[in-house]
């Protein structure tokens, strides 16, 4: 048992907790100790949240946005305020350091505030009508009841790019966090409760995924579908969210490159591709997948990328010092494994980790292969662990060439000192999200998304909003004496 009052094991439904007979075990990866259980509700219970949030949606909707925004703005101080605790909380269920814990709590608080301002900013338009006596009037309207369902991998903060967006529009959502991290997401139950959400306006489900995405895609009272997690169950939600026209957003997998050319600052770039690589353990959508070398500055940066690796501390993410935790399960351990063996057969070498951690279970050396080619497993395959494969490239061509063949198109980086070549190669990268002498580029204020089997649609900014609205088009006649 935690001691939490965050730390909940019912579902959070019209704002009461309802608990079950059939039960989600859920485990402390960096013990395996179980910690919790969470009820495994399916269709019935799916159907009854949506109920209640499309009941709450029609109150919702009608609060002015400054009422609106100003729950939203409560909602970050509630997740500011218990920033340590709620940090601790998805540490010990998913694996991560407290330090990237706390920072994902606060990155999630951060869209409540964010959303919780735009809410005013849903403006509409006027369109000089071509008809004398007539006026055309554009308005901006929540899209209504939204099915959500979201990863392990950012338990607090996948929730809220959804959760937050959903309600500074006047929408009302009914989430579904990743079996492994229900606890990060059940506390925004408590945290609804602390602020003073009105019931049904967030509803918190666990449970069978299959049967849960089946009524969010079918039942009519949902409207949008929003998704975030592997390509793979994208596509298969998509498609069954399409047969019902729903909208759909789709925060998909990735392959990004991380692209280090001869002119590049040599610490910077070692520093950017180590944040990129290692953060949370090597399992986000937007960790560098393929680190592309220029022949110039391979050898050095080989050298000093391996030692900082091999510097990581690998340990409990509630110890003092860890940087990296353990990967969330065995199987991610194997594709890990798989990947490395893969490499080193076609004639990768290891020059920094290369196997599990000395301290067992899923905890794995941060890895560095150099010689690694385009032919390998890694390269096409996202490792979502901490291996880090270094290719070599000779011409910015190349480089560009290397770094779109892949289906994905998320995240993508590059270091250069060269501004000529910053902006040809920003605008070559077939990706929704290029940085440019940066590691990591997420943040609230930007719109993160993808292109090409990464998925559709954007979180965060002004554009965030718009994944949560319905545009209308209203026309006036008769208006002349
Ligand atoms: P996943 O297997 O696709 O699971 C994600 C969510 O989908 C979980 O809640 C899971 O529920 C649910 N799910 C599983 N089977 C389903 C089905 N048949 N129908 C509907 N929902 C289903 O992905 P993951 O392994 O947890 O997460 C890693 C992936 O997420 C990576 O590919 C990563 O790149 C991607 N990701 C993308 C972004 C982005 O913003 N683009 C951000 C983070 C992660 P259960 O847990 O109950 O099985």
């Amino acid at each position: 048992m935690i001691d939490s009052r965050f730390f909940r094991e019912d579902c959070y439904i019209n704002g009461l907790w309802v608990g079950g007979q059939d039960r989600i075990k859920v485990n402390n990866p960096a013990t395996g100790e179980v910690i919790g259980s969470v009820p495994k509700f399916g269709r019935k219970e799916t159907a009854a949240a949506i109920d209640a949030a499309q009941e709450a949606f029609l109150l919702w909707r009608e609060k002015p946005a400054v009422e609106r925004g100003e729950l939203c703005r409560r909602f970050y101080q509630a997740l500011m305020d218990n920033q340590k605790e709620l940090g601790r909380l998805l540490t010990i269920e998913m694996g991560k350091s407290l330090k990237e814990a706390m920072g994902e709590v606060a990155y999630a608080a951060n869209f409540f505030r964010w959303f919780g301002e735009e809410a005013r900013r849903i403006y509409g338009d006027v369109i000089p009508s071509p008809w004398a006596g007539k006026r055309i009037i554009v308005t901006k309207e929540p899209v209504g009841v939204v099915g959500s369902i979201t990863p392990w991998n950012f338990p607090t903060a996948m929730i809220a790019r959804k959760a937050a967006a959903a309600m500074s529009a006047g929408c009302t959502i009914v989430a579904k966090p990743a079996s492994q991290t229900p606890f990060s997401a059940t506390a925004y139950g408590v945290i609804a409760d602390d602020v003073g959400i009105p019931k049904g306006v967030i509803n918190i489900i666990t449970g069978k995924a299959g049967e849960i995405a089946d009524e969010m895609c079918e039942n009519p009272k949902v409207r949008k579908i929003t998704f975030t997690g592997s390509t793979e169950i994208g596509k298969q939600l998509a498609s069954k969210a399409m047969l019902h026209m729903k909208r759909v957003s789709m925060e998909l997998g990735g392959n990004a490159p991380v692209i280090i050319f001869d002119d590049a600052d040599l610490d910077r770039a070692v520093e950017g591709a180590m944040i990129s690589k290692y953060r949370n353990s090597g399992q986000t959508c937007v960790c560098a997948n393929r680190i592309l070398v220029q022949a110039g500055i391979y050898d050095r940066f080989a050298e000093k990328f391996a030692a900082a690796a091999a510097k990581l501390k690998v340990g409990d993410g509630l110890e003092d010092g860890t940087e990296q935790g353990p990967l969330i399960d065995d199987s991610a351990v194997t594709k890990v494994e798989q990947h490395i063996e893969d490499a080193t057969s076609k004639g990768a070498k290891v020059i920094a980790g290369g196997k599990r951690h000395a301290r067992g279970r899923s905890f794995f050396e941060p890895t560095v292969l150099r010689d690694v080619t385009p032919s390998m497993l890694i390269a096409r395959d996202e490792t979502f662990g901490p291996v880090a494969p270094l290719f070599k490239f000779e011409t910015e061509e190349e480089a560009i060439a290397m770094a779109n063949d892949t289906e994905y198109g998320l995240a993508s980086y590059f270091f250069t000192s060269d501004l000529g070549r910053a902006f040809r190669v920003m605008e070559k990268l077939e990706y929704g999200m290029v940085a440019i002498n940066e590691g990591i580029l997420s943040t609230e204020v930007a719109p993160f998304g993808g292109v090409k089997e990464s998925g559709l649609g954007r979180e965060g900014s002004k554009y965030g909003v718009e994944d949560y609205i319905n545009t209308k088009y209203a026309l006036f006649g008769g208006l002349t004496k």
